[in-house]
């Protein structure tokens, strides 16, 4: 298997194996160029206001992805002879607390920054908005804040792939019992690539959501082929394992896709720098 740039070890709130596990299971299966991607949600930098705070495990970022970057730094000088070992993490909502964005981006020992949006402004993680008790316009205006949000956050550009964008639909296929009309946030959805390719950013194909009830890659094959068709030449692929066991799920479907819609190349980072590799 070539790659898996999107992983969580247990320097996520949300995951539980360890770095090195995690990295001894891609060595032996065969990874050539493997990332470990902790969360780091920006505004979640401090510790919980309390306990009873929802999502209160996720605070305290400023903590954890400082722990798995400097963990992920020493790993590479154990395993770098064995694959390709990418110091990466998982940047979201930068906005939302830029003075802890700018600490972690200029972190040296950084490869890679995955920019993503779990969470509207002053909103939960979609993960836990009730969107199967709102009407559809109400969950058209979360999608339309999600992509304007991101939309904010690629003009800021201090990340190397946009993460898993459609995240929402993850929740939306799973909740609603409508069907979203798309074609309403075509024009921001090119807006953003059009901002990504500018600044030589790329995509990413996250492909959690084929083991999930949407069934489809985060984003799914029609944006892929928008991306590459518009011009952007940086496309990577992660499965977002939060465990061993899922580590390069779903990845050989996520290549096929890549190479489906025309991208000759695919893309990792070494110190902030996008590399190419054949497949
Ligand atoms: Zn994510
Ligand atoms: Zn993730």
């Amino acid at each position: 298997m070539i790659c898996d740039l999107h992983t969580h070890s247990a320097f996520s709130p949300d995951a539980k194996d360890t770095a090195q596990a995690m990295i001894l299971k891609a060595i032996d299966m065969g990874i050539q160029y493997y990332a470990i991607t902790d969360h780091c949600d920006c505004n979640f930098w401090e510790m919980p206001p309390s306990p009873d705070v929802r999502d209160a495990d996720m605070y305290g970022s400023r903590y954890y992805a400082k722990a798995s970057i400097s963990r992920l730094d020493d790993m590479k000088k154990i395993y770098g002879g064995q694959l390709e070992l990418i110091c990466g993490i998982e940047l979201a909502q930068p906005l939302q607390n830029l003075e802890a964005a700018q600490k972690i981006v200029s972190d040296k020992r950084l490869d890679m920054v995955i920019g993503s949006h779990h969470m509207n402004k002053g909103k939960d993680d979609f993960y836990w908005l009730e969107l199967g008790k709102m009407s559809r316009e109400q969950v058209e205006r979360l999608l339309e804040d999600y992509f304007s949000e991101i939309l904010d956050m690629c003009v800021w550009g201090e990340f190397d792939v946009l993460g898993h964008l459609t995240y929402p639909l993850r929740y939306i296929a799973e909740r609603c019992e409508f069907e979203i009309d798309m074609s309403q946030y075509e024009e921001v959805i090119r807006e953003i690539f059009k901002t990504l390719i500018r600044n030589d950013k790329g995509i990413e194909i996250n492909t959690s959501g084929l083991r999930q009830p949407i069934g489809k890659t985060l984003p799914d094959i029609r944006y892929v082929k928008l991306f590459h068709d518009m011009g952007g030449s940086v496309i990577t692929i992660g499965s977002d394992a939060h465990s061993c066991a899922e580590i390069g799920a779903g990845i050989e479907d996520g290549i096929k896709l890549a190479e489906e819609v025309g991208f000759e190349y695919l893309s990792y980072f070494r110190k902030r720098v996008p590399l190419m590799v054949t497949y």
